[in-house]
Formats: C-alpha cells, sequence, structure tokens
C-alpha cells in the first residue's frame, strides 16, 4: 500500500497522508496535483512525497484523482517551499496558495444530490421546494446555477437550505476545472488541391458561386503571403459570411483546424540589437564573471544612471548561451513598458513577463512555459520566484534595496532578495543583486566577504552626478518668502526649466490632499472608525479615505465634538502640491502620479509615456516616480519635504530617506548635461541630507552601520516581529502579556514588549506587537522559531484566546 503526503492550499499546520489508489500508483509523483478530500470537500493538492508508512494517528482517505498527466512543480519547488515554510514561519500550504495560479488551485462547487431514502412523498413540500426536487428526482444531481435557473428567484439558498433540512437532498463539493485553453480555428486547404492541376478545375466549377469563388482566391492569397490563416481573419479580410466559408468546408475544398493557442504574447523580433559596453561597464562585468568563480552572490554597487540593465544584458546572454534559465527581478511598479521594451528589444521571443495585472489564465500559460523552459527569461516582480523553474543558472535582483520585495500579508512573509539566494542555491544559480544605494544588510555582507562586491562609479556617458542643494524651509518661513508649499529656490529653478523647455519631477510622499483634518475651535480630528488613524482628506473625490484599511468617508463640513464648522486641511500630500503647482505655474502642464491617479498599470505606462513625449511638464508623485525609470528631459528634480522621509519611528528610517532622496535625485539630468536636485527641509543639518548631497552612499553605511551595531539591530540581529491581535482589546492585551511572561524567562532582553504599535486599531482589530532580537546564529534561531510555535499553540488552546490571531514576521 501507498500512501502520499499531500500539501493542501489552506493554512493548516501540518500536510495531510492519503492512500494511493493502486491504479495510480505508477502515476503519483511527488510534484503531482491531486484531488483529495477534506471533512466533506475537496480540494486540489500538491504531493510532497510518496511512502509506505501508514499513519498511526488517523484513518486514511484516498486521493480521488489525479489531475494532470505530468507534475506541475519540480522537487526543487517543493524543498524551496518547504524552507520557507519554515524559516518564514508560515505553512506549506501558505507558500502553495502564493505560489499556484488561481486557475491551478481550482474551486468547488456545490452540487445537490438527490436523497434516495427520501423516497417520493412531495406532499409536505411547498411549491417552489417541490420545483426543485422534482428536477432532482429526475436528474438525480443539481448544480447551483441549474437550480437558480429552475427558480428565477432570489432565495434561492433559503429554499435549498429548506430542503436540505427536510432531507430531501444531499450537497458535496465537487471541484471545477477552471483554467480553459484558448483555440482558435484555423482554416486549410484540403491536401488533394495542393498543386496548380488540381486546383485549376475548382475555379471554372465555383463559377456559379462567385461569392465561395472570391473567398476561395482571398485564402489562397492570405496562406501564400503568412503560411497560416485563421478563420476569424480570412472572414474579416474577404468580407465573405460564415456561411460562404461552409458553402466551401461542405464541398470538401477548405478545412476547419481547431487549435490550442497561446493568449500570452511573447516578444515578436527574435533579433538581437548589438550595442557596446563603456569601458567602465566592461570592467565590471568582468568583475562580475570572476566574481562568480568563486561567491554566489555577488552585489553590484553602481551609481544611478551607469548603465546596470546593459551589463545585466550582456550576462544574460551568456547564462542562456550555456542553455540555462534567467529570472530577472524587479519591485512591481519598476516594472513598466520601459523596461519591458528595452529587455524584449534584446531576448524578443524568448523572454516572458510575470506580475500582478496578468490574468489567471494568462498566469497558467506562464506557468507551463517557465516548467517547460520555453520562457528562457522571465521578467518579474517578487511572486515570479515561486514559478516552476526548470533549471535556473542566474537571478538578477535589480533595486535590491527596495522595500516591496518583502512581503507583508498574507503569508508567507517572505523578502524576495533572501528567498531568492536560497532558491538560487537549489539550483547552484548564481545572483546578482544591484543598486545604487545597496541595503545596509547587503552591503554589510559583501563587506564582511559573503557576498562579493563590485563597484561602478561613474555615470554612463560620462554624465555628471545631480548637483544637490538644500533649500532652508525655516529660514523661508521666518522672511515670509514660502508661497504655499515652496521655496523661492524651488520657484526658481522650476521657472528656469521650463523657461528652457525641460521637465520637471517633485517627489512628496504623501498622497491625498491632506494628511487630516483639524476643527480649530476644539481640535477634533475625524479619524477612521475601524482604525485608531486620522483620514486623510481627497479633496478630487471630495471624501476622506482610511490609508489602512481603505474605507472611504463622506467629507465633514461641521466638527462631531463642537459642532462648529471650523475644519481645515492640515498638512499636505501631493493633490494639494499639484494644486498649487496650477497656481504658481498657470502655463505648465501639470501631472500628477500616486495610487489615486494611476488606478491601472496602463495608466501608469501612459503617464511615463506623455512624459517621454514631451506633453508633461511637470510631474508631481509619490515614490512611484523614483523606481527606476529613465527620462531624457527631466533636469531638475524637487523633494518637497526631506523632515517627513526623516522622522518615523523605525530603525530603518534614514536608510530608507537616503535611498530615497539618492533614487530621486538620479532621475535628474541622465543624457544631456547635469542635473539639479532641490531638497526642502527644516532641519537642514541632518546629517543624512549631508550624505545625500555628497552622494556619499559609503558615509551613509558607516554611520548607519555603527548606529545598529550599538543597537544590535540587523544585520547585526535577526528580528521577529510578533503581532497578535483580536475584536476586544481586553483579550489581545491579555494575550500579549501572557505570551510576553512565558517567553521572557527563554529570551531575557532578547524579547522587546509587548507594546502597543503606533496605530493600535486597524481594521476593527487591536494590536500589541513583540521583537524579538536574536543573534545571528541559525541553530538558535530555528530552536527559537520551534519554541514560538509550541507557545503559539498553547496560547490558543486556551478558551479565552482562542480567536486571538498571532502573526510572525521574520526579518
Ligand atoms: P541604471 O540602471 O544603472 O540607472 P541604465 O541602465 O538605465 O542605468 O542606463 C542609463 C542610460 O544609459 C539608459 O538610457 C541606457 O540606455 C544608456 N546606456 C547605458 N549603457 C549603455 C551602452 N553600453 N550603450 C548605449 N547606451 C547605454
Ligand atoms: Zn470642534
Ligand atoms: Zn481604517
Amino acid at each position: 500500500m501507498k500512501f502520499a503526503d499531500v500539501i493542501l492550499p489552506l493554512a493548516l499546520p501540518r500536510n495531510y497522508t492519503y492512500a494511493v489508489p493502486p491504479d495510480m500508483e505508477n502515476a503519483i509523483q511527488p510534484g503531482s496535483r491531486v484531488a483529495v478530500p477534506l471533512g466533506n470537500k475537496k480540494y486540489a493538492g500538491i504531493v510532497k512525497s510518496v511512502h509506505d508508512q501508514a499513519p498511526g494517528a488517523y484513518k486514511t482517505k484516498a486521493i480521488h484523482d489525479l489531475l494532470d498527466k505530468e507534475p506541475v512543480v519540480y522537487p526543487t519547488q517543493l524543498a524551496f517551499w518547504e524552507w520557507m515554510a519554515q524559516y518564514y514561519m508560515c505553512n506549506e500550504g501558505d507558500v502553495l496558495n502564493a505560489a499556484l495560479p488561481a486557475h491551478l488551485k481550482l474551486s468547488s462547487e456545490t452540487v445537490l444530490l438527490f436523497n434516495d431514502a427520501f423516497g417520493d412523498d412531495f406532499t409536505m413540500l411547498d411549491e417552489y421546494e417541490y420545483l426543485v426536487a422534482e428536477a432532482l428526482h429526475i436528474r438525480q444531481e443539481l448544480r447551483i446555477g441549474e437550480v437558480q435557473q429552475i427558480l428565477d428567484r432570489p432565495d434561492v439558498y433559503s429554499i435549498i437550505k429548506k430542503l436540505i433540512e427536510k432531507k430531501v437532498c444531499l450537497v458535496y463539493e465537487e471541484l471545477k476545472e477552471v483554467y480553459k485553453e484558448k483555440t482558435e480555428k484555423f482554416i486549410l486547404l484540403n491536401p488533394a488541391y495542393e498543386t496548380d492541376e488540381a486546383i485549376a478545375p475548382l475555379f471554372d466549377e465555383l463559377a456559379r458561386a462567385p461569392k465561395q469563388l472570391e473567398l476561395l482566391l482571398a485564402y489562397l492569397h492570405l496562406i501564400k503571403t503568412q503560411g497560416e490563416v485563421a478563420q476569424s481573419e480570412l472572414l474579416k479580410k474577404s468580407g465573405a459570411s460564415a456561411a460562404q466559408l461552409k458553402g466551401l468546408v461542405d464541398k470538401e475544398i477548405l478545412q476547419v483546424d481547431q487549435r490550442i493557442v497561446g493568449r500570452v504574447r511573447m516578444g515578436k523580433v527574435d533579433v538581437q540589437i548589438k550595442f557596446d559596453l563603456s569601458p567602465a561597464q566592461e570592467t565590471a562585468l568582468a568583475a562580475i564573471r570572476e566574481c562568480f568563480t568563486e561567491k554566489q552572490v555577488t552585489l553590484l554597487h553602481g551609481v544611478t544612471s551607469s548603465g546596470k540593465t546593459e551589463i545585466y544584458v550582456k550576462l544574460i546572454e551568456e547564462y542562456l548561451g550555456s542553455g540555462k534559465q534567467v529570472l530577472y527581478l524587479l519591485p512591481e511598479i519598476a516594472l513598466t513598458a520601459q523596461i519591458i521594451r528595452r529587455l524584449q528589444k534584446h531576448f524578443g521571443t524568448q523572454i516572458g513577463i510575470y506580475h500582478s495585472r496578468f490574468s489567471n489564465n494568462e498566469r497558467v500559460e506562464i506557468w507551463n512555459k517557465v516548467k517547460s523552459g520555453e520562457i528562457r527569461i522571465l521578467l518579474g516582480a517578487r511572486s515570479s520566484l515561486l514559478l516552476p523553474f526548470r533549471d535556473l543558472g542566474l537571478i538578477i535582483l535589480d533595486e535590491e534595496h527596495d522595500g516591496s520585495f518583502k512581503q507583508q500579508d498574507p503569508a508567507p512573509r517572505y523578502h524576495a532578495r533572501d528567498a531568492a539566494i536560497y532558491y538560487a542555491g537549489l539550483f547552484k544559480a548564481k545572483i546578482l543583486l544591484g543598486s545604487a544605494t545597496p541595503s545596509l544588510e547587503s552591503y554589510y555582507n559583501a563587506k564582511q566577504g559573503k557576498y562579493a562586491l563590485v563597484e561602478l562609479q561613474e555615470r554612463y556617458g560620462g554624465i555628471a552626478m545631480p548637483a544637490i542643494e538644500i533649500a532652508d524651509l525655516k529660514k523661508e518661513m521666518a522672511m515670509k518668502e514660502m508661497v504655499h508649499n515652496f521655496t523661492s529656490v524651488l520657484r526658481g529653478h522650476i521657472t528656469q526649466s521650463l523657461e528652457a523647455g525641460k521637465q520637471v519631477i517633485l517627489f512628496q510622499n504623501r498622497r491625498g490632499y491632506a494628511p487630516f483634518l483639524l476643527c480649530t475651535t476644539c481640535g477634533w480630528i475625524p479619524n477612521c472608525k475601524q482604525c485608531d488613524v486620522s483620514l486623510t482628506y481627497h479633496k478630487h473625490q471630495d471624501n476622506m479615505h482610511c490609508h489602512y484599511c481603505g474605507t472611504r468617508y463622506p467629507y465633514v463640513y461641521t466638527c462631531a465634538a463642537c459642532g462648529s464648522q471650523t475644519l481645515v486641511p492640515k498638512n499636505f500630500g501631493t493633490e494639494k502640491i499639484e494644486e498649487d503647482l496650477q497656481e504658481l505655474f498657470p502655463q505648465a502642464r501639470i501631472a500628477r502620479m500616486d495610487m489615486d491617479s494611476i488606478r491601472s498599470k496602463d495608466g501608469h505606462n501612459r503617464m511615463i509615456q506623455s512624459l517621454e513625449q514631451g506633453e508633461i511638464d511637470i510631474l508631481v508623485g509619490t515614490q512611484m516616480v523614483v523606481k527606476g525609470l529613465d527620462f531624457q528631459n527631466v533636469n531638475l528634480v524637487g523633494v518637497i519635504s526631506a523632515d517627513s522621509l526623516l522622522s518615523y519611528p523605525d530603525f530603518r528610517v534614514n536608510e530608507r530617506a537616503f535611498q530615497l532622496m539618492e533614487q530621486v535625485s538620479g532621475r535628474s539630468g541622465r543624457r544631456d548635461g547635469q542635473g539639479k536636485v532641490i531638497i526642502q527641509a527644516s532641519n537642514t543639518r541632518h546629517h543624512i541630507l549631508q550624505f545625500v548631497t555628497e552622494h556619499n552612499y559609503k558615509a551613509m553605511y558607516e554611520a548607519e552601520i555603527t548606529e545598529r551595531e550599538q543597537f544590535g539591530y540587523p544585520p547585526f540581529s535577526r528580528i521577529i516581529k510578533l503581532t497578535i491581535r483580536h475584536k476586544k482589546q481586553k483579550t489581545v492585551d491579555e494575550a500579549a502579556l501572557v505570551l510576553g511572561n512565558w517567553l521572557r524567562p527563554h529570551l531575557g532582553a532578547q524579547l522587546v514588549g509587548p507594546a502597543a504599535p503606533l496605530v493600535s486599531r486597524v481594521r476593527g482589530f487591536y494590536l500589541q506587537e513583540m521583537l524579538i532580537k536574536l543573534p545571528r546564529d541559525s541553530r538558535r534561531i530555528a530552536q527559537v522559531k520551534n519554541m514560538l510555535k509550541e507557545f503559539f499553540g498553547q496560547l490558543t488552546i486556551e478558551k479565552q484566546f482562542r480567536s486571538v490571531v498571532i502573526t510572525p514576521d521574520v526579518d
């Protein structure tokens, strides 16, 4: 008897063992997708291992079905999932859920079955129940959709419920295959007519059907010029009708051939654009090659616009030559048409793209093409790390410092950089991390010799780094020089740029019009009902948003506390900057790029294109304007408020502020001549601003790493953050206290908290947090993780804590 351990797409702490039916024994392998029962539902799970150990604790159920001919993942992915679940303290089911496209997970569908025990006495049923029962009696099973057709009433579910109660029917969940291959009809010529001699008589024969003759001639013309002809295309181009086509098919002159076609459009051209690296790029590439002979990970620290992308292209070419696959990871919003076009130019049909905007059917196709190896290079966001690569040779992770590589919710809460390093290891593949402002962790690892380091200090084409000037907000306020939020310095430079026909990018980290409203009579501030935060005023939409839970509220004119009509917007976001700019520069064409103005991926791309084509003079935006964009004509970048970047409570605040300012500066003056950057700040003496002015990454690194060491923060420790949440404040406070008391004897000073976080209620849940700081000792870390899991289990066994949710967040 064979058994299989199956990973189910659920947050279960363990995998379940199922019996393998004898007829499937040869076919089921690790990675096979199978339909299995759990409770009264059916799921599509993935076989992790096949063995002959019956589980002691429970009687096994049998696997119902093997869903595909081949396994959907390789053993490498199974090993990766196991590591992820262990390292990031989640379940393999969570990883499976994140990895598998929805259309491979299957959804289950409710099916009603006639209950034979019921007999055929329908007298106790009302009119509607009777209709369904009768249909069930005849057809034995019905789907919900069919019941809806029969009844055509809004209360279908309550009628079904009554039928179940009266034992007329039984329900069960059936798996529904949702992925559908796309097919298209192609038109073929009957092989009997392939020679000129054979086809010539047809023209005479069809003389009495001139429309059919015309259609046949159109077909012959198309097939000659393009090799294959789709039915839809033929009808469109010939102007013929389906009936006329059917006429030719009935006469056995033409044939219809239905074929599976792909939805995913791969690049078309297969020619590679030739270009040469500059000597500095050439040196860096040679150094990377050299580093890879000794180390698995290389960090490429290349200043903005140094031409890192071109180096990646050359490196990718080399790996493709050796027959391996390449994964190129970028932050989601850096995956613009700009970079896609640049790479498609080089890699044509071999490159596939993967990000959150693909449809479910497209995802399945990409999944299969990566698995088969048809996609040789995959350019994608964080989640493409979970695709089933067959033989990966190289991972490039560009903008490696970017915070969006870390997944927040839901589990697995992984960091794509660290996970990519582990994944690459499974393939014995190399990994190249690239950034102009590396994360402190990576730069530290490079300096320690764990990673190799390659530095590229000059911009491509010898363009100078932008000149940075700090504009003093305090001084200008005192001198009454400010107009709205603009210093005279920034206004002056914007005027100059516009007069020179150049473009300007302004960066403001907050979206909306104002982060909060304030009653000037009594101090009341409108807050979210679900969360412990103020509501952001969005003037364009004339309402207020909670940026934590997304709830929208109508704008209030009257203070809820004192009844006065004295509410004023406080502080400012991108909408306000846009409005003020329009007033200050009425002639300028101004656009705003943030999550509110950009709803779709395409909107983002369109705006970038407008900027490229010179249709926009000033672009105001949040982080979205920072990432990896390459514009020729931008010669001024303004940071509206550096203070807001430098003052929030997080140990990474200085590093992040430096990265943001350096990256946004990098958008200025990339092609001809030196660009200019104006940073507005009240605290002009902040040491981070000094480093930004000098483009001095290394000085920033030295200052920050000293502090990290002093306070025991990463990279000198590993951090696990525990968030505990519950609807009742009392319960969450008590649970945190109990857990803290259990942990303290084992952790001592390594445990910080529990304490309520700054925003202590989100989506109606009260929160408590704890921070565990551990030395970089993997055995100790593994031990603590196991201990935590045990304590979580113990805590939620207790009755009053049963519905407490604990989420660990590693690193
Ligand atoms: P980075 O990613 O380091 O900020 P990019 O790769 O975007 O820099 O390069 C900056 C600009 O220089 C781009 O417009 C790019 O096309 C151009 N460039 C870089 N290297 C070359 C090269 N070897 N030949 C031609 N153009 C190059
Ligand atoms: Zn008031
Ligand atoms: Zn909220």
